[in-house]
């Protein structure tokens, strides 16, 4: 991928900080219009808040107690257009909310899905059933005393996937993405924006210049805007972390589950990458470095504990096999507890000394980054001049290319044309890849044509995909973003790919 230095006479129209969902988003929206566009990222591309998410295409049914009805409406209405987008990493899911005596009543929960699944513009998502947990399969996992439950329906993203999708259809069409470049300083020089930044993987430095700034630093935004911007101290975000804990597989049905506890909060388990459980979230303030991030003792306590309340076998600490963590960069709305801060996004734009533009991005979910990069494209016309239109609601990100209800056919015609590969192994990529599976594949005949065997289902011929295509470094980029393989391999066979990984990424900077 491109580490090249830029011509340094050249003035970009948008220099987008933060390669997670709303930089990604806003970088691909705005090349697509005809901007020209430079975005930076210091770590891995979705290394921030975007790949610790819950990764649900959701209206949000909880918002709704908050009466968040503009961003719930929003993001229902999303979730049929991100589908159609991205079939092969977004999919349909169901969803199993048991009724708690003691807890929300039956009534309220019904009205609330009652809205759910008729403010949101829903067309080819299944409407709320109602289940007798006696008879039904989605019952045999739980303990007996819950008699009753709803059923309904939301949306599942690969969510770092989604973010490197963006960044590959925005550099596709014409943008500049660097990784593991830092964006040391912005100076406003005569209405242009004059951007310092580092390579920090070779320690060089370079200057970008740009006539609008867009801080999409997730985060680090209010750092952005007092150590980058050197303005004064700011505290526009609520950093709230939110933490997962992948235990081994608790049930068997393909859907999720959604439930109650008695803090009034809501936890999900969900099936994951076929083995496992998804059990999470917390919601806590943090005031730590956002990179620290990382679970608690507490946490995976209250986590087990809420899940327990439910499934007739208890989750314990002995099930985990991986946790993750991230923080919400809300917006701070002065709300006294975490969980009751808003989740809609706000967008300031502001002019640095001499009148070049800037705006900050602030909260925001996965579910909303498309609109939330159309409200900032708004402003950057409004400011820089109008350049193309709203496109993005009817175009396919990479790979995407088929019918939303295509999957299946995708993964038969893989197996088709590659016929040495299981099918198992078929229908990751084409969860993965989509139609670029048949980039990566190429012209293999045989497994021996994918080249090192890594483990698992894990070829060289994918390491070297990701690399060329893909912005990956490192053992983690492949293992723990780009796929979930971590989850699947051992820790020497963790570390040989991390081996063949540095080989592949020093060759890459020799040139
Ligand atoms: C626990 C949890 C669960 C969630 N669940 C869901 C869900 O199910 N559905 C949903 O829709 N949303 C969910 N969200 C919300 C969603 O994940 C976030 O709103 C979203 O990922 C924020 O994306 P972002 O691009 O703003 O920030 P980030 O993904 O953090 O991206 C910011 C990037 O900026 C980079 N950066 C910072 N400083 C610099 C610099 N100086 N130079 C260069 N780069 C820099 C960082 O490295 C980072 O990669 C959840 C969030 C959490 C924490």
């Amino acid at each position: 991928m491109s580490t090249s230095q830029t011509d340094p006479s050249a003035i970009y129209d948008v220099f987008v900080v933060g390669g997670g969902i709303n930089g990604c988003g806003i970088a691909r929206d705005a090349v697509g219009r005809g901007y020209s566009v430079f975005l930076a990222e210091m770590n891995d591309l979705a290394s921030g808040t975007s790949s610790g998410s819950t990764k649900l295409i959701h209206g949000g049914l909880r918002y709704l107690e908050h009466y968040e009805f503009r961003l719930v409406r929003e993001a229902l209405m999303e979730r049929e257009v991100l589908w159609r987008n991205a079939p092969h990493i977004i999919w349909p899911m169901r969803f199993v909310l048991p009724v708690h005596k003691g807890l929300r009543p039956a009534w309220l929960v019904r009205l609330g899905l009652w809205l759910y699944d008729h403010i949101g513009g829903r067309k080819l998502l299944p409407k709320t059933a109602t289940l007798d947990m006696r008879t039904d399969p989605a019952g045999k996992p739980l303990k007996a005393d819950y008699r009753r439950a709803f059923e309904y329906s939301d949306c599942w993203v690969n969510d770092a996937r989604f973010v490197v999708l963006n960044a590959r259809d925005a550099a596709d069409r014409g943008a500049e993405v660097r990784v593991r470049t830092k964006v040391l300083r912005a100076e406003d020089e005569n209405g242009v924006w004059k951007v310092q930044i580092e390579d920090l993987r070779t320690g060089e430095q370079e200057t970008v210049r740009a006539r609008y700034l867009v801080n999409a630093a997730g985060p680090w935004v209010d750092h952005i805007i007092s150590g980058v911007l050197r303005q004064n101290d700011v505290h526009n975000v609520r950093l709230v972390k939110g933490s997962h804990i992948v235990t081994k597989k608790k049930f068997d049905d393909p859907r999720a589950y959604f439930f109650q506890n008695a803090d009034g909060r809501i936890i999900f388990a969900i099936p994951y990458e076929e083995d496992f459980t998804l059990i999470g979230t917390t919601d806590q303030d943090y005031d730590g470095d956002p990179k620290d991030v990382a679970i608690s003792d507490q946490e995976t306590d209250y986590l087990c504990a809420c899940a327990s309340e439910y499934f007739a076998e208890p989750v314990t600490r002995d099930d985990i096999v991986w946790s993750y963590s991230g923080v919400r960069p809300l917006y701070d709305d002065g709300a006294s507890k975490a969980q009751e801060a808003t989740r809609d996004y706000v967008l300031k734009d502001e002019a640095g000394k001499a009148g070049a533009p800037m705006l900050h991005v602030f909260g925001g979910k996965i579910t909303t980054y498309r609109k939330l990069a159309e409200s900032a494209l708004e402003k950057i016309s409004d400011t820089i001049g109008a350049k193309g239109r709203p496109w993005t609601h009817a175009e396919a990100l990479p790979g995407g290319e088929f019918p939303a209800d295509g999957y299946d056919a995708q993964v038969d015609r893989l197996v088709a044309d590659y016929p040495f590969l299981e099918r198992g192994h078929a229908a990751r990529l084409v969860r993965l890849y989509g139609l670029r599976a048949w980039n990566m594949l190429g012209k293999a005949e045989s497994t021996e044509d994918l080249g090192r065997h890594f483990g698992h289902d894990l070829y060289e011929a994918e390491l070297r995909y990701l690399v060329d295509h893909e912005w990956a470094v490192s053992g983690e980029d492949v293992l723990w973003r780009r796929t979930k393989r971590g989850l699947h391999i051992s820790a020497e066979e963790a570390e040989a790919v991390d081996g063949f990984m540095q080989t592949l990424s020093e060759a890459q900077k020799a040139g």
